[in-house]
């Protein structure tokens, strides 16, 4: 599975989706798409120096190899997506990661760019520790990579400005993570940012009580206390490491 292959296919997606105004959840702002774009390059590669890929061996799992292929796709994704809501929910329970994670939540805005917006760290952190995961309980490599495309394509979606038709959105959010459920995790309000941690399935958030439909008011995006159009890139990229407040 190429993952620069699907963030080049997920942004030609949503770039053509949006720009259909019709398909529009709020008009087009002032974008730095080029920084979030250039976040996720730098997360791709550095994945790929750190050699976190070597970890994983197929097949390992003699148990794996005893069910259909099928079922390995459906254990083995609802396993990883389930190990990434308790990644992303430490990335906001715990301040050091959350000082990495926030640079994702400062974007002013939202749409398929943001979801490149990490910093590379966060990248390498979460892809180790769902490497880590895969490897441990013998996750079949074809498996554990198609996740990681799967979870690529969920973030530029569940950040997208597209707007889907409402009994849609109401369907799919039975099972789904959809736009209009992250953005509510976007929201500055930290009670209404404590919730919607699931990246691909829905059900996560249902089960352990963290699912939140709707905004209480009219939905303020970024962190409250760091403007986004204050830092450039490389600030942006230092900004875990400065000293201050660990600012919610
Ligand atoms: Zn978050």
């Amino acid at each position: 599975m190429n993952l620069l292959f699907i963030y080049s296919f997920g942004a030609g997606v949503f770039l053509i989706l949006e720009a259909l105004s019709f398909w529009r959840v709020q008009e087009r702002y002032s974008r730095r798409v080029r920084w979030n774009v250039g976040m996720a390059f730098l997360g791709l590669l550095a994945i790929r120096i750190l050699g976190m890929a070597g970890m994983i061996r197929s097949g390992s799992g003699a148990l794996w190899d005893k069910i259909p292929v099928l079922l390995q796709f459906v254990f083995g994704f609802l396993l990883l997506d389930f190990i990434q809501y308790y990644v992303h929910r430490a990335f906001h329970f715990f301040p050091s990661l959350w000082r990495f994670h926030r640079i994702h939540h400062m974007d002013q805005g939202l749409d398929w760019s943001t979801g490149m917006r990490f910093h590379f760290l966060e990248l390498v952190l979460s892809f180790w520790v769902r490497a880590i995961f895969a490897y441990r309980l013998g996750v079949p490599t074809q498996v554990f990579f198609a996740y990681e495309g799967a979870l690529i394509f969920a973030e530029l979606y569940t950040h997208s400005n597209w707007k889907l038709r409402p009994s849609i959105e109401h369907f799919l959010q039975r099972v789904l993570i959809t736009p209009s459920l992250h953005r509510v995790h976007h929201s500055q309000n930290e009670y209404e940012r404590l919730s919607n941690f699931g990246s691909v399935f829905s059900f996560w958030d249902r089960r352990f009580e963290s699912l939140r439909l709707h905004c209480d008011g009219e939905l303020q995006l970024g962190v409250r206390a760091l403007k986004d159009e204050d830092y450039k890139w490389i600030s942006l990229l230092w900004l875990p490491f400065q000293k201050g407040p660990s600012e919610k």
